[in-house]
């Protein structure tokens, strides 16, 4: 926020009396809010010193005060607002008053919604998610590299450091972007992130009301999330409930000791998320987990504390509103209290219904993942209000299915055996489907450097039932480095810094390989954006035989017919089997070549491949 919303602030000092008392207002969140939300309260969090002492008063029609919290800590004060119907737009002053002298002024700002904010239509199985990490996709703006008051200065050179990257990046290359035919970005977070070292990657929120400066301001980010949006993108903001960073300005002075879960010494989670759906889990298991921090520097926030829920939820509803976020993309998802979660997934959905918000809950079995998505018949009556959840267990299947010897219950079906437990899910479509993130080696690396067994992994992603994403850089054969660490799984974009002497986001500056998955990908993801059978088709498919698994996306109009050849050779396959889907067709085109297929009863599908038919009657 760069509005001054602070008026010059009295200091008392009242040297009359022995124990005169320093008041200083320093911050109010949420900075601001809006008018026409569907819940008339607003809870604002108000920091400074011995500000609890201080009288509280509001002028503004509609706009007033409902009750004042205060906690062991003279600095916090909490204020329940209610914003009646009809309340306009406008500034309202906070006063704070001391002994009857004036202590601070706060210049609240009540916005109009913006029309059409709710409902809104947000990321579904019609798109393709693009992953990428703010600090490692481009240095748009050097200037901001280093910033005064910030502790990690930019350092291409450590692998775990800070290396430039930023949001004018990004907007930078919002046309290669769309060429490449992605329809949503997802960022990995951008809110500031102060730490000594390892904050690049933006999970150690210092300040969950700024964009860290060294990725640009909040202004840019509304004007990045406009420019997406002007280019029929979307955009997924990468939110933390379950930790802050250690050096979160609230940490220095907590408001009660509660703030965050606190141990004797430090101990970590047990990260065993699948202890919170566990019949038969042990107290001191999922006290482990839910309380356990999730690293030195990631204190764990109680979110049981009635301020600290207020502040996380409207936190949310802040940004979605502030830059018209289109998605969600919830970390850690189930190490929180799973009762607020759903408070909180209940309240951005009743302020903005059919918004999509994706959890991270990393389990490789479909029951322990389905028990977090919202409406899940769960036996303990538990509804997450999770309306997206990451499909990890497709995702570890995908890491094996292409990589080891075919069997029973070995290779390719793998991919079937788990899609044939979606019965668990209450919306299998509307699960995130991927070969890779920020978190897990690269798929050409996990595919043994492979490129046949990246293009039939991400054909997979793209054509299998889901929201299908994909990590920066695979479409230009980025690799994880030899150490495998994390630093080396989130390398530059080459061609993203003024400095790179290659620079792979123009055709010029990739290998012949290189553009050859460059254009792999890029058809594909023009291709899908028309294919509605694609997007809400239902899935059929048929039990792996020979290496070869065969499934089809099909509706009253169009089907599509997917095959992989998990073999190192050519299979001519016969479609017999695949009849009762097959008689209604006669022909079809190859997606990837474009070439015509007029005879369906047999299909040579090359080795390690897919091959993707749009069928025609
Ligand atoms: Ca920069």
């Amino acid at each position: 926020m760069t509005m001054k919303r602070f008026l010059p602030i009295v200091v008392l000092l009242a040297p009359f009396f022995l124990f005169a008392q320093e008041v200083k207002l320093e911050r109010v969140e949420p900075p601001n809010w809006w008018t026409g939300f569907k819940n008339p309260e607003v809870q604002l969090m108000v920091y400074g010193k011995n500000i609890a002492t201080t009288t509280v008063s509001v002028d503004y029609p509609g706009f007033v005060i409902k009750k004042i919290h205060k906690t062991d800590n003279p600095n916090y004060l909490f204020l329940d607002m209610t914003i009646s119907p009809g309340t306009r737009p406008g500034l309202a002053v906070i006063q704070f008053k001391s002994k009857d002298k004036v202590a601070g002024k706060y210049l609240y700002e009540l916005n109009e919604r913006k029309k059409g904010s709710a409902p809104r239509k947000s990321f579904n199985a019609s798109d393709v998610i693009y992953l990428l990490m703010p600090d490692r996709f481009s240095n748009g703006d050097t200037t901001n590299d280093n910033c005064l008051g910030m502790l990690e200065n930019a350092d291409r050179s450590n692998p775990d450091g800070r290396h430039g990257g930023d949001l004018q990046g990004i907007t930078n290359h919002l046309d290669y972007l769309k060429d490449l035919g992605v329809t949503a970005l997802w960022l990995n977070p951008f809110q500031e992130n102060n730490q000594e070292k390892y904050s690049y990657h933006g999970y150690s929120i210092t300040n969950y009301y700024l964009t860290d400066p060294r990725i640009g301001t909040n202004e840019e980010f509304a004007k990045l999330c406009t420019a997406i949006h002007k280019k029929g993108m979307k955009v997924i903001m990468d939110q933390i409930l379950n930790h802050c960073g250690s050096n979160h300005w609230w940490m220095k002075d907590l408001p009660s000791p509660d703030w965050i879960n606190q141990w004797p010494e430090f101990t970590r989670s047990n990260y065993r998320a699948g202890t919170v759906s566990d019949p038969y889990v042990s107290t001191a298991d999922s006290n482990l987990y839910v309380r356990g921090w999730f690293d030195k520097t990631m204190p764990d926030l109680n979110q049981r504390n009635p301020y600290l829920k207020q502040y996380l939820i409207q936190n949310s509803i802040w940004w979605i509103e502030y830059a018209g976020l289109d998605g969600i993309r919830h970390d850690t998802h189930p190490y929180p209290f799973k009762d607020v979660m759903s408070e909180w997934g209940q309240r951005i959905l009743e302020e903005y219904p059919g918004f999509n918000i994706v959890g991270e809950c990393w389990m490789n079995y479909p029951s322990n993942v389905a028990y977090w998505q919202k409406d899940a018949l769960n036996k303990d009556h538990y509804n997450s209000w999770l309306p997206s959840v990451f499909d990890f267990p497709l995702y570890d299947a995908l890491t094996r299915a292409f990589n080891e010897p075919e069997g029973w219950n070995t290779g390719i079906l793998r991919l079937y055996e788990i899609l044939s437990q979606d019965m668990v899910y209450p919306d299998p479509g509307n699960l995130v489907v991927f070969a890779d993130n920020h978190d897990v080696n690269r798929c050409l690396d996990t595919q043994n450097d492979d490129v046949r067994k990246l293009k039939m992994a991400l054909a997979f992603v793209l054509t299998t039932r889901g929201i299908p994403q994909i990590y920066y850089g695979s479409e230009i054969l980025m690799t994880t480095g030899a150490d495998k660490g994390h630093g080396s799984i989130r390398k530059d974009f080459p061609g993203g810094w003024p400095s790179d002497t290659q620079n792979k986001f123009t055709a010029a500056g990739r290998t012949p390989a290189e553009q050859e998955m460059f254009d792999y990908v890029k058809n594909l993801l023009t291709w899908r954006q028309s294919s509605d059978v694609v997007h809400t088709g239902k899935l059929l498919h048929f039990i792996p035989e020979n290496g070869i698994y065969v499934y089809f996306r099909y509706n009253a109009k169009d089907a599509v017919m997917v095959v992989l050849n998990n073999n190192e050779e050519t299979r001519h396959l016969d479609t017999k089997r695949f009849r009762e889907v097959l008689d209604r067709y006669h022909s079809g085109t190859d997606v990837i070549n474009g070439g015509e297929i007029g005879d369906l009863s047999l299909l040579a599908v090359p080795s390690k491949s897919a091959l993707i038919i749009d069928l025609r009657k």
